[in-house]
């Protein structure tokens, strides 16, 4: 596997790759500047050793040609070719004519640059200067760049050698110090991110305070202001859901206080606190359907104050209403917890009594014919009596309706209130 600054996609190495072939672009043409400087200096510098050596050779050269000595001027111009930087001599006589021309190459390999120095000769005689021909010496770009090319070939390598040792130290620099450190960064954020715990905090290595710890400082103190505001938020939705909680069982409570006195105004009677006419013919017929299924005996007693309008026209209406409360008391302290009593009309009164015999409910009727008949009410300074008139009936096997229980009760109670009032009938 390679070393994670090797990678292709790694942030350094793309980087360093624009850097440097920027760099080696001008390192190219720096050197091939140096390599052109070179040329030229050791072009100048075989151009010079040109010159010394037509001075070395011009005094054989000028003798031969003035004694017409030819022998001696090719021998001498065949040694001079075989040197290294010579590649061709010509010697050419006052007249343009060429006498000794030779080449240390073939016509086939001729040297693409060829220069050359040229100088002229001369024999002094008396004091006369006689022109004598002309010697040209011709060196070629291939003698300089055989100098050349060593020093460059050196220039080049040590070029390539400093670019390739500062490019891969670059790219593991910059990998140390910039793209692990962000690499680690990213980790760190990505995991901060997807992590439950919100004090999880960036926790860089070797950031030595330089600018990545600065940001991992800036990115910490941000997520501590994100923790904060998370906090306060779930906090204010916390209280808020706890006073709507509050707010909504206040509501429950006050709802369910309503519904009971809507309840008990829908199935009560205000003034006396017992059921209404409805919701005790309700119930009772509720009552006799489980009684008949349970082959169980019901008792029904209809009773109706005697001549109560004349307690009201007597004591006025508000001893009336007092004396159907005391009414109502007295009954409900006589009764069990099963029986069910209604207000079934103005001063008419029911009671349903589950699983009693005829004769229990007389009984019963007796002692609340009796009670009431003694009791002795003070309203207003004044003393009121009053009597009841009672009638019973108990249920038939085949009695499945309250209704029909209701009718035969009133039947007996119009006996009882015919036969002289204060009476139960059976
Ligand atoms: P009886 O013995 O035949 O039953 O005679 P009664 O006077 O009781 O019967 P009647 O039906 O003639 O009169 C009933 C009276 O009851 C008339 C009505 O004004 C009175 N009454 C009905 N409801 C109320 C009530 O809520 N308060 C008061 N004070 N009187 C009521
Ligand atoms: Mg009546
Ligand atoms: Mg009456």
């Amino acid at each position: 596997m390679l070393p994670r600054f090797l990678r292709s996609n790694n942030l350094s190495k793309k980087m360093l790759r624009v850097i440097f072939s920027i760099y080696l672009i001008v390192t190219c043409l720096i050197t091939s500047m140096q390599f052109l400087t070179e040329y030229l200096k050791t072009k100048n510098s075989i151009i010079s050793e040109l010159k010394q050596l037509e001075e070395t050779i011009r005094k054989p050269i000028s003798t031969s040609l003035w004694q017409y000595n030819y022998i001696q001027l090719d021998a001498l111009v065949t040694g001079l070719v075989h040197m290294t930087i010579i590649e061709g001599i010509d010697i050419i006589d006052k007249d343009a004519n060429t006498i000794v021309s030779k080449q240390s190459y073939t016509p086939a390999s001729k040297p693409l640059s060829l220069f050359h120095t040229q100088y002229d000769a001369y024999w002094t005689l008396h004091g006369e200067r006689i022109f004598l021909g002309s010697i040209k010496l011709y060196s070629s770009s291939e003698v300089v760049l055989d100098r050349v090319l060593f020093g460059f070939f050196l220039i080049a390598l040590t070029a390539i050698i400093k670019l390739s040792i500062l490019f891969w130290l670059f790219v593991w620099a910059f990998d140390r110090y910039l793209a692990s450190p962000l690499k680690e960064l990213m980790l760190q954020v990505n995991e901060v991110q997807s992590s439950q715990a919100i004090t999880k905090r960036i926790n860089l290595k070797n950031t030595d305070n330089n600018e990545l710890g600065q940001l991992q400082d800036h990115m910490n103190t941000m997520l501590s202001a994100m923790q904060a505001d998370r906090r306060r938020l779930l906090e204010d939705e916390q209280s808020k859901r706890n006073s709507l909680e509050s707010a909504v069982t206040k509501r429950t409570e006050a709802l369910q206080i309503l519904n009971e006195r809507l309840k008990d105004l829908a199935t009560r009677d205000s003034m006396t606190g017992i059921l209404n006419r409805g919701s005790f013919f309700e119930r009772s017929q509720h009552l006799l359907v489980l009684s008949q299924r349970q082959k169980s005996t019901v008792s029904f007693i209809l009773m109706d104050l005697d001549h109560f309008k004349v307690i009201n026209d007597t004591y006025g209406h508000f001893a009336g209403d007092r004396v159907l409360i005391h009414f109502t008391h007295t009954i409900q302290s006589l009764l069990r917890q099963s029986d069910l009593i209604g207000r079934v009309g103005g001063e008419e009164f029911a009671l349903f009594l589950p699983d009693t015999t005829p004769d229990d409910a007389f009984q019963l009727a007796e002692i609340i014919r009796t009670t009431i008949c003694n009791a002795i009410l003070n309203i207003d300074g004044k003393t009121v009596t009053y009597t009841v008139s009672l009638g019973i009936e108990s249920s038939h096997s085949n009695d499945d309706s309250i209704d029909t229980l209701f009718k035969r009760a009133d039947a007996k109670l119009y006996g009882a209130k015919n036969k002289g009032r204060n009476r139960v009938e059976r």
